[in-house]
């Protein structure tokens, strides 16, 4: 589950200025894609679609097969994890935040299940301690932080397609890296889209769309890029 195919499509959100020109691609089923490319080009406006945040104004979406046009919000957003730019948590509890919207892990089961999950060593172990900040109320974390928790509820979640945009830009490069490493195994086979900002995110993907003026100008691997380039 997760066949990701982009058809012909075309949206603005000003129709003097589109943000994507008749965009076509596709994204195998457990692939990681990244989307780079200057801002403005129409990254972001690829997930909202994807998302349905917005709706296509001419082609069509399809997740294996099926345009989510005629597919349910709520199936399509069951199927979807995203971790957007500038995350938003409730002033609650980490634990909350984490577990909010699953009826089947009630907030007093949350240490066990996360701890299963490796979630709680690998994305939550904040650096003065994990135990102390569980409790801790959503704003009171600092941007890093509260990157870590919309990852962790991400990860939970289990989506099979996980659209993560630039989701660890406010992590210094060390902690970066070892969450996109945790992340990378632990979402190991579901097809996740990846709004890089910096070369370290591109490298474990197994494809690269070069995004600009709402059109795919390039793609390929790593590699095949660089030795183009
Ligand atoms: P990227 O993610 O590559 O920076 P975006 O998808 O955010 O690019 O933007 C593509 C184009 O759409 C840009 O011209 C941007 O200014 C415009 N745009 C993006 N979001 C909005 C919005 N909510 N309202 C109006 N214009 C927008
Ligand atoms: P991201 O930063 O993830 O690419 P944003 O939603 O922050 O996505 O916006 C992307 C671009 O679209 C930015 O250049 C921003 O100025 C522009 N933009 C976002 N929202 C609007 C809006 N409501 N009207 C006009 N431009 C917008």
């Amino acid at each position: 589950q997760g066949h990701v195919v982009f058809e012909n499509v075309s949206f603005a959100y000003d129709e003097r200025q589109p943000a994507l020109r008749n965009i076509s691609f596709t994204i195998p089923q457990g692939a990681t894609v990244a989307l780079v490319g200057p801002s403005g080009g129409g990254k972001s406006t690829i997930l909202r679609l994807l998302f349905r945040f917005y709706d296509t104004q001419s082609g069509r979406i399809l997740i294996d097969g099926q345009d989510i046009s005629s597919v349910k919000q709520v199936s399509l957003r069951k199927a979807i994890g995203v971790v957007p730019q500038d995350t938003v948590l409730f002033n609650d509890t980490i634990l909350y935040n984490i577990h909010y919207g699953r009826i089947d892990a009630p907030e007093d089961d949350v240490m066990k299940a996360a701890a299963a999950a490796q979630i709680h060593d690998r994305i939550l172990t904040f650096p003065d301690g994990y135990d102390t900040k569980v409790g801790e109320r959503g704003l009171r974390l600092s941007g890093g932080e509260k990157q870590r928790v919309a990852i962790a509820r991400t990860i939970l979640k289990n989506p099979p397609i996980i659209l993560l945009d630039e989701a660890t830009s406010a992590l210094d490069t060390t902690t970066e890296r070892h969450i996109q490493r945790a992340l990378a195994e632990m979402t190991h086979g579901r097809t996740t889209l990846v709004i890089a900002h910096r070369l370290s995110t591109i490298v474990n993907a197994d494809l690269i769309l070069v995004i600009k003026d709402g059109q795919v100008v390039e793609s390929g691997t790593h590699d095949e890029l660089i030795n183009h380039a």
